[in-house]
């Protein structure tokens, strides 16, 4: 008992002393450090902890009312008192989380305080649109704001850690976990994923309402072969480099607190144990200084991959230099660090050493939290009940999630629609708030967001009429339509015929001065473990669709998907449509503003839409290839690098989306027409906000590397400005390029920006082809 008293005691002794310190504690915290600010108080703790202990704290079981695999903890009040618990995730309620913070502290021998982390990925209960949807903003100020707000709501509900952002570029469709991505570009997603990062941690760990950052899925899992969840991935280094590495990267020179490793393999070794891709290139060569988490039952899953037994598999992870193991702590999983450790130390698999530098690690990270300082700083009632869910934070979700919908296509002017008009809306999404927040948004109270039918009414209140039907259930195959719609996403099926269901819509319709079609997917045909083979809107919806185009009322489709979909037979039917993702809990409010005109949509692709699912992986920044096409129209040409059945080119480009007014370019021109490797050079255009609207126009800027001692894109993003223009005014828009814009990593992985001609091209999407030339000298 004495000695338990006399430990203690040590331990307030070492917090003393980090509060002594604790006004260097920020800058640590503050993009990336190469000293430990608490290093003496870490090694003071270390030295106290068994050998037990230490191994607890890398141990991350799930737990609470949220699951996200098959595994849960048991006996977590009875490991905690035993410290070998050393965060949890998952768990709701800053009350619930206040209790096992107790335990933890009062109850351990050591006291020390658990991290709480959770998969907050596009909000907490105020929900923004999902993350696919968010990038077609082109709005970082925004994008940061939105990962803000959700660390303010989320620390007050006592999370300090957050599983987002995901940064995983990936370029197929087919692959359900495009939704949670920034969508196919290198650039767009190190922008997004420094606003992220910045968001959440805003470079003070230590504040409250602040929370620690998890880039994810480190690395390269947005590219698993046939776009099939947790397949192989396999690419070479200049791929990586160039094109899928950049967003990590720029996570951690944000100075993201953390990383988590995905379940794919890289090189034929799974990135959970891989010490090339988890020490060489991301701490030895990138600087990172925070923790790496392992993905959900990362570890074990190591296993089937064949990497070995449980003693295996924990050693090469922990030599890896990974540090924490998430979920591994469950019944039914028998590869885990809290398992296997020790024997692996016994059988000189691992050393102390690797043990201690993982722990270290951990301890910096909740000394950098303030958790040593005020293990409950997060779980304070007041702050849970005035700044979550304000009127503030879902005012401002309505604006992100309308200026995240992207029209497609907006024939005769279809829309916006009038409010005095009787406006029939139809479709199994109209009238389902589960669905709205889409995908991973497990904190989110699904049924308080608002539908599209309720956004409607609100919007036209008294000006005009709605008349709902929902026209037909969500897939003609009730087994998909279930495995699209799980985690209480259920769109319950209707006991009516089709042909009834049809039949009611129509006859709405047909009393209607304007159709509002609400279909695409439900909110888990997207996510994870949810790829898709066929990427057409469900049957069932398309024909529902079809019978309202034969009507001849005007139809608008409100398309929810978290994917690129085939639309070709929509595009070349429905006169206008907008798609609006999953938009979060002001999904119908947004909706309506964007219908109605109140919002002038301005969001543009960051992902392509292909014609048809043989064309995946598409995506702009392809390379020219030995046989490009010798035709400017994309026809069939023998022998050359194309499709007998379909053209190149895709349905919608990166980067595309319209608005209610139109924007011309001209103007393009350069200061010079050559560069040093020190210099310089403003690019500048035109744009004329030429119809009968003001509006938002992303003004994007691509460039062309003509020669290189390695083959180089057509094209890549190099910039962008998100500018607003009032009707009949042109803005002048300048860019600033350096030779630091046109480095690109070479046969040898130098970072390299190689002399030579450039073309730029500027536009209102990828395949401008409005472009001058420069060159970058010597
Ligand atoms: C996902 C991660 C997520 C984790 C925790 C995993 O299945 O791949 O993205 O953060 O679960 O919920």
């Amino acid at each position: 008992m004495n000695k338990i008293i006399n430990i203690k005691n040590t331990l307030v002794a070492i917090i003393a002393v980090s509060l002594i310190s604790c006004n260097t504690s920020n800058d640590s915290t503050s993009k990336k450090t190469s000293e430990n600010p608490f290093k003496t108080q870490v090694d003071s703790i270390l030295n106290l902890m068994t050998l037990d202990e230490k191994i607890g704290q890398l141990n991350l079981p799930a737990t609470g009312p949220i699951t996200t695999g098959s595994s849960k903890s048991t006996d977590v009040v009875k490991k905690i008192e035993d410290g070998l618990i050393g965060g949890l995730f998952n768990i709701k309620d800053h009350k619930n989380i206040y209790e096992v913070q107790k335990i933890a502290v009062e109850k351990s021998r050591l006291g020390i305080p658990l991290i709480f982390g959770m998969d907050v990925i596009h909000g907490f209960k105020t929900t923004f649109p999902i993350p696919l949807g968010l990038s077609s903003s082109w709005d970082m100020e925004m994008i940061e704001k939105t990962a803000q707000v959700a660390a303010t709501e989320a620390s007050a509900n006592g999370i300090n850690w957050t599983f987002s952002p995901m940064v995983d570029v990936s370029r197929d469709p087919r692959w359900g976990r495009i939704s949670e991505g920034n969508g196919e570009d290198p650039y767009l997603g190190s922008q997004i994923a420094r606003a992220m990062v910045n968001g959440y941690q805003q470079n003070d760990l230590a504040a409250n309402n602040t929370i620690m950052s998890c880039v994810k899925h480190f690395a390269l899992y947005g590219a698993p072969e046939a776009g099939r969840d947790y397949n192989t991935v396999d690419m070479s280094r200049i791929r990586m480099y160039n094109e899928y590495l950049p967003p990590y990267k720029a996570a951690v020179e944000e100075g993201v607190g953390s990383v988590m490793a995905s379940f794919n393999e890289i090189d034929g070794v799974p990135a959970t144990g891989n010490k090339w891709l988890l020490t060489d290139l991301l701490r030895d060569n990138w600087g990172f200084d925070g923790f790496v988490v392992s993905d959900y039952t990362g570890i074990y899953e190591m296993r089937a991959h064949g990497m070995g037994d449980g003693v295996d598999v924990t050693s090469l992870a922990l030599k890896a230099g990974l540090d924490m193991d998430m979920a591994g702590d469950a019944p039914g999983i028998d590869a885990a660090f809290i398992k296997n450790l020790k024997t692996a130390l016994d059988e000189g698999k691992i050393s102390i050493t690797d043990i201690d530098t993982a722990v270290k690690r951990i301890l910096t990270a909740k000394y950098q939290l303030g958790l040593f300082d005020d293990p409950y700083k997060y779980c304070d009632d007041n702050r849970a009940n005035t700044e979550v869910a304000t009127k503030e934070n879902k005012d401002f979700a309505r604006k992100v999630a309308a200026e995240s919908m992207v029209l497609l296509k907006n024939e005769n002017q279809t829309l916006p629609i009038k409010k005095s008009s009787t406006i029939a809306l139809v479709g199994p999404l109209a009238n389902t708030a589960v669905n709205m927040a889409g995908t991973w948004s497990v904190s989110t109270d699904q049924e308080k967001s608002n539908t599209v039918l309720d956004g409607l009414k609100t919007v036209v209140g008294d000006k005009g009429t709605v008349l709902y039907a929902k026209g037909s259930n969500v897939d003609y195959d009730l087994e998909l339509e279930k495995r699209g719609t799980m985690f209480g996403k259920d769109i319950p099926r209707d006991g009516r015929s089709d042909q009834e269901l049809l039949d009611e819509a129509l006859s709405i319709a047909n009393k209607s001065d304007v159709i509002v079609a609400a279909i695409g997917e439900a909110a888990e045909y997207s996510g994870e473990s949810s790829s898709r083979t066929n990427l057409e809107i469900p049957q069932v919806q398309k024909d529902l669709l079809n019978a309202l185009l034969k009507t001849g009322k005007p139809v608008v489709l409100v398309l929810f998907t978290g994917r690129p979909l085939v639309l070709v037979e929509e595009n070349n039917n429905v006169p206008a449509i907008l798609n609006v993702w999953f938009p979060g809990s002001e999904a119908g409010l947004a909706i309506s503003d964007v219908l109605f005109g109140d919002v002038n949509p301005s969001g543009k692709l960051t992902s392509t839409f292909p014609m048809n699912v043989g064309q995946v992986p598409i995506f702009y920044n392809h390379k020219n290839t030995g046989r490009p096409l010798g035709n400017d129209q994309g026809n069939f040409e023998k022998f050359k690098s194309n499709y007998l059945d379909v053209r190149n080119e895709p349905l919608y480009p990166f980067g595309y989306g319209l608005s209610y007014t139109t924007f011309e370019y001209s103007n393009l021109k350069l200061d010079k027409t050559s560069i040093t490797p020190n210099g310089k050079i403003t690019v500048s255009v035109d744009v004329k906000n030429t119809g009968d609207y003001d509006g938002k126009e992303v003004v994007q800027l691509y460039i062309r590397d003509l020669v290189g001692t390695v083959t180089r894109p057509v094209k890549e993003l190099k910039g962008f400005q998100k500018v607003m223009i009032n009707k009949g005014e042109t803005k002048t828009i300048t860019f600033t390029i350096t030779a630091e814009d046109l480095k690109f990593y070479d046969y040898n992985l130098n970072f390299v920006a190689e002399p030579g001609d450039f073309e730029v091209f500027v536009g209102t999407d990828s395949s401008t082809k409005l472009k001058t030339t420069f060159s970058l000298t010597e």
